[in-house]
């Protein structure tokens, strides 16, 4: 049967300047789109208020329209959907697989210590699971003082919930998914409703996101959003993800690399094709795009 023509997305968080990584991001994503006559959206992740700004985010879509790429429908800004994000966490609650956690950093850290060992996951320590223990009465006591607290996930019920789940990547293929690697992941932060798992999940999936197209980076986070979908009910895509690129010290780039800021290769005189080839595409067709 033939497939539909993809819908992908490409989603910076408006935390700095476009870099080439990014760019290559961007083309990755409108390419895979637009090569099959699909739909290329963008996305603003911007849930941290503390580090995302609307220059950054108006210099970003600058950038990309510079590159001569364009998307469809509007842009989705994620702090413009915050309930959306509250309704799928009350759906979890409701089921019993969110618990509020009050840890600090500190107190994690001091768990960890007098436990002797640290389990790590793709994003680091693991949460050692101080606060899943904790009493009806006792989270009850601790909302009621104002002890600001997080929801995590319990991972092994939902791991139970769930069953076994599986994802294909075009490029990795059949996955078998381990979310477990990430142990009792935060869905909603102290400061805002809602985590980079659940807005992905939720987003890709309001977006009609049929390819999700990444960085390599982003691999592990799959097997998370995996979960999230069948906990949610949510329609599954396929995943793509691509190489990250890196400069001549064979570092990827970063938002310390300053100098391959979009905005400061524009300043050079660079052209757009210039900077798709640097990227690591060519303009004229997609004869020399990486694969
Ligand atoms: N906002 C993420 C980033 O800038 C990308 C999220 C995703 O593609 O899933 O790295």
């Amino acid at each position: 049967m033939d497939q539909p023509p993809p819908v992908t997305r490409f989603a910076p968080s408006p935390t700095g300047l476009l870099h080439l990584g990014h760019a290559h991001a961007a083309l990755f994503a409108w390419e895979a789109a637009r090569a099959l006559g699909g739909r290329f959206l963008v996305r603003l992740e911007d849930i941290d208020a503390a580090r995302c700004r609307p220059d950054f985010a108006a210099a970003i879509l600058e950038d990309l329209a510079w590159l001569g790429l364009d998307w469809d429908g509007p842009v989705r800004r994620q702090s413009a959907h915050l309930d959306e994000y509250r309704a799928a966490l009350a759906r979890l609650e409701a089921e019993g697989l969110l618990y509020p956690c009050f840890c600090t950093r500190k107190d994690i850290e001091a768990e960890i210590a007098a436990a002797g060992h640290a389990p790590h996951g793709p994003d680091g320590v693991l949460y050692p699971g101080t606060c899943r223990g904790l009493t009806v009465a006792e989270r009850q006591d601790r909302r009621q003082d104002g002890q600001p607290f997080a929801l995590r996930l319990d991972m092994a019920e939902a791991i139970r919930r769930a069953g076994p789940l599986t994802w294909q990547d075009s490029e990795a293929g059949h996955i078998v998914a381990v979310p477990e690697l990430f142990g009792d992941v935060v869905l909603a932060r102290k400061d805002v409703p809602t985590s980079y798992h659940l807005a992905v999940t939720c987003d890709d999936a309001v977006q009609g996101v049929t390819l999700v197209t990444r960085g390599a980076d982003l691999f592990a986070a799959t097997h998370v959003h995996r979960l999230l979908q069948a906990l949610l009910d949510l329609p599954v895509p396929c995943w793509r993800h691509h190489r990250l690129l890196t400069g001549a010290d064979g570092r990827r780039y970063a938002k310390r690399d300053r100098s391959l800021t979009l905005a400061a290769l524009r300043a050079a005189g660079r052209t757009p094709a210039a900077v798709w080839a640097m990227a690591g595409f060519t303009r004229a067709g997609f004869a020399g795009a990486e694969r």
